[in-house]
């Protein structure tokens, strides 16, 4: 079997990809002939995955003059996911309007005792929040990255090699139509997901990840007249211990779904009592799909190691409280991307660790932390029991705190607070918690006495 060929004059590491191409790659069981991938002088980087983060990462890379490779397992299968994503990504990703099914102007958050409060008031005519099917989005923009010069490769990544030194390349293998193939490159971006191979390859540790379950259900039309441009979310012990449930319109179906971390085990226990909660407004409706996948919560230990940084979920990019990540997938693809093209002055010069660091890294920690930490402890206050989740519907009424939610989600920038507001807003938060609490123990109470009184 040959070994992929080089022909790179120039490139970086041209005397060290020499030593590889004695190192052959021995395929198992799968007797086709391996595919050969011409590589040329320009700096070499492989993006492993094609969804939002994968696809933004290889087309910034792409656009800059970096040879980009990006493998996709199955561009035809649809991730699971709600769909929903923020106002200012169709400007910023520039993504046509007419890939969004519905432009939900509408949203209710019911809490556990079922109050349930309108959220979206306080938007403008011309805001509202896309929902999109992700099979749509991500076909368009892989496409987008192939047009701009990156090569897509159908294939599973099922191994990489690190690197014998400091400067040799990495090398991809992979299978592609039951071919076994493999890549030599200088740079790799890890865009595969909460079940990353390449955070493994590199030892970056491990995050804690949700489940989430949904199912797609076709309505008949006059239940799908509701869902128009109508988002619902809901809280209580019932749907999860420690997240929200979620139905969302789609094109021709709702995304009916659920997540929770605490409780994995129960998560179908959760989606029936979601089912139960919409039953009325769902009936006569037909499950199309059933989906689940891990939903990472928290960075991961190690996000750059030597020449591969992760990004998207295969980082840990998904905030709390909100369960928000098809934007900061893309953003930290692009933004790493960048990064690459900067440091490499267009893919002319070789660059490390540090390089990954100082320019994508910091600049991400820089950009975001603070938004991640703060959804973070948002969470624990008003998740964490049927009392906080109460709150959280009885604050959700003010005008200014949905103000404040939907410009910070909107267009991911935190909104500029009034400071007399900022602590009203504080006094009637501590306000709803500690009512709502002492509501909530006097519930247990009474439901405490009951059961009492019954054994009685
Ligand atoms: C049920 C559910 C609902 C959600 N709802 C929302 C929502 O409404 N809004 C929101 O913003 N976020 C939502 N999220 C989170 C969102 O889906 C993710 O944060 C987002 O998809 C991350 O994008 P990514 O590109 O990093 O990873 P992914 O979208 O997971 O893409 C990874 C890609 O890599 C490919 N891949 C993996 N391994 C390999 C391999 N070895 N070789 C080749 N290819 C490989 C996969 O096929 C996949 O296409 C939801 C998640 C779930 C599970």
């Amino acid at each position: 079997m040959a070994a992929h060929t080089v022909t790179s004059v120039h490139h970086p590491l041209q005397s060290l990809t020499q030593t590889f191409k004695a190192k052959t790659f021995k395929p198992q069981n799968i007797k086709c002939k391996p595919t050969s991938i011409v590589i040329s002088s320009k700096l070499r980087a492989a993006v492993i995955g094609g969804g939002p983060a994968g696809s933004s990462a290889a087309e910034a890379l792409a656009s800059g003059g970096i040879e980009t490779y990006i493998f996709e397992r199955s561009p035809e299968a649809a991730k699971p996911c709600g769909g929903a994503i923020p106002l200012c990504m169709l400007d910023e990703f520039s993504i046509p309007s007419h890939l969004v099914d519905r432009k939900v102007t509408q949203m209710k958050i019911i809490s556990p005792s079922n109050l349930t409060v309108d959220f979206g008031k306080t938007l403008k005519p011309h805001e509202f929040i896309s929902m999109l099917r992700r099979e749509v989005l991500d076909n368009f923009l892989r496409l987008r990255a192939k047009e701009k010069g990156a090569t897509l490769i159908k294939a599973l990544v099922t191994n990489i090699e690190l690197p014998l030194s400091e400067k040799s390349p990495y090398i991809i293998h992979y299978i592609s139509n039951n071919t076994h193939g493999s890549l030599t490159v200088d740079i790799i971006v890890g865009a595969d997901g909460a079940n990353s191979k390449v955070a493994k390859s590199i030892k970056a540790g491990n995050y804690a990840c949700a489940i989430a379950f949904q199912e797609r259900i076709q309505l008949p039309e006059d239940k799908m007249k509701y869902y128009e441009n109508l988002a619902e979310m809901y809280v209580g012990d019932d749907v999860s211990p420690d997240f929200y449930a979620w139905v969302f319109p789609k094109c021709d179906h709702v995304a009916v779904g659920t997540g929770t971390v605490c409780s994995k085990q129960n998560i179908k226990q959760f989606q029936g009592a979601i089912r139960n909660r919409v039953k009325p407004k769902i009936e006569g409706g037909k499950i199309i799909k059933v989906e689940a996948h891990p939903i990472p919560e928290h960075p991961r230990p190690t996000r750059v190691r030597g020449r591969v940084a992760l990004v998207g979920d295969a980082a840990g990019y998904v905030t709390k409280c909100s369960g928000e990540g098809i934007y900061f997938a893309a953003k930290s693809g692009r933004m790493c991307g960048e990064a690459i093209v900067r440091a490499s002055e267009n893919g002319k010069k070789m660059i490390d660790e540090a390089d990954l660091k100082r320019e994508y890294l910091r600049k991400w920690d820089d950009e975001f932390f603070c938004t991640f930490k703060f959804l973070d402890v948002l969470q624990k206050v008003f998740y964490g029991s049927n009392a906080g989740r109460e709150a959280l519907v009885e604050l959700c009424g003010k005008e200014y705190v949905q103000r404040m939610t939907f410009e910070s989600y909107l267009y991911k920038k935190i909104a500029k607070g009034n400071p007399l507001e900022d602590v009203k807003m504080a006094m009637n938060t501590i306000g709803s918690l500690i009512r709502c609490n002492i509501v909530g123990r006097e519930m247990m109470d009474d439901a405490f006495d009951g059961k009492m009184l019954l054994k009685l």
